[in-house]
This record gives structure tokens, sequence and C-alpha cells, in this order.
């Protein structure tokens, strides 16, 4: 795959041809404010070459990107007294995934914040648990 895609928003960022607000890069990786934060300090981490999703991202890629990522979390605690972080990555539109260049959201959380786990526990059907478990072994 190509180092970037000349049609990516992220990548534009990373080459400096649309503004970001950027916090923290390294070789592999670049941090900048995510336009629209779920809370204060919400920011995306990438990797600088061009990959769409966690599917199709290098695994030294992938690597640079979960420990930028964890630097920048602990960035987060220290510097905005956030009480704890959410990482997210979607994969797929039916993930939520809506710009197709890997990213790692690296979410601030703050204990009187609002946001809401996106499902409700509840016990699960075992045998369906368990059927589940099967596919994913390759059984
Ligand atoms: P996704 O929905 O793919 O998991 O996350 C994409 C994120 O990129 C969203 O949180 C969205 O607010 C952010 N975003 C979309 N366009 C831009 C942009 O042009 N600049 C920045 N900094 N963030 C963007
Ligand atoms: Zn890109």
């Amino acid at each position: 795959m190509a180092d970037r895609d000349p049609d990516c928003i992220f990548c534009k960022i990373i080459a400096g041809e649309l503004p970001g607000t950027i916090v923290a890069e390294d070789d592999h990786t670049v941090a900048f404010m995510d336009i629209s934060p779920a809370t204060r300090g919400h920011a995306l981490v990438v990797p600088r070459r061009h990959a769409p999703d966690v599917g199709a991202v290098p695994d030294e890629d992938l690597a640079a990107c979960a420990a930028a990522a964890r630097r920048l979390a602990v960035r987060a605690k220290d510097a905005l007294g956030a009480d704890g972080i959410t990482l997210m990555n979607s994969w797929g539109a039916a993930a939520w995934q809506t710009v197709f260049h890997f990213h790692v959201h690296v979410i601030p959380r703050y204990a009187d914040d609002p946001l809401k786990l996106p499902w409700k526990p509840a016990p699960g059907d075992e045998a369906e648990i368990a059927a589940a478990a099967d596919a994913l072994r390759g059984g």
C-alpha cells in the first residue's frame, strides 16, 4: 500500500496540508486533537503511513500507535487531571468508523463526564457464548 492516500484527511493533517492541532509525534506516529472532542483533551493517534483500519495497519505501526497512545494517556492524566482514559478504535462503518486512516482515540475520562457505555451489560446465553468461542477458536 502507498504510504499516503491523496484523498485522506488524516494524511493531509500529517503532511501539514490541512490544519491539525498536533500534540505529540515520533518517527512512526502523529497525535492531534480531535475536532469534535468527546471530552476535554480527546486526541487521536495515527500512523504516519496510511492504512485504512486496524486490519490493514502493519504490526510495526500498530505497536508504535499503541505505545504513543499510552504515552498520551499518561500525559492526559498528569496534565489534565483525567480520572481515567478510554482508548478506542473502530474497524468499519458498522463499528462507527468514519475516517478510514487507522487511528486510536485517546479519550480522557472524568468522574463526572457524560459518556455512557454503549451497551447494557447483562448475562449472555451460555450456549451462544460457547458457540461463538468455538467459532473464534476455529472449531
Ligand atoms: P472514527 O469515527 O473514525 O472512529 O473517528 C474519527 C474521528 O476523527 C472523529 O472523532 C472526528 O471527530 C475526527 N475528525 C473528523 N474529521 C477531522 C478533522 O478534519 N480534523 C480532526 N482533528 N479530527 C477530525
Ligand atoms: Zn491517510
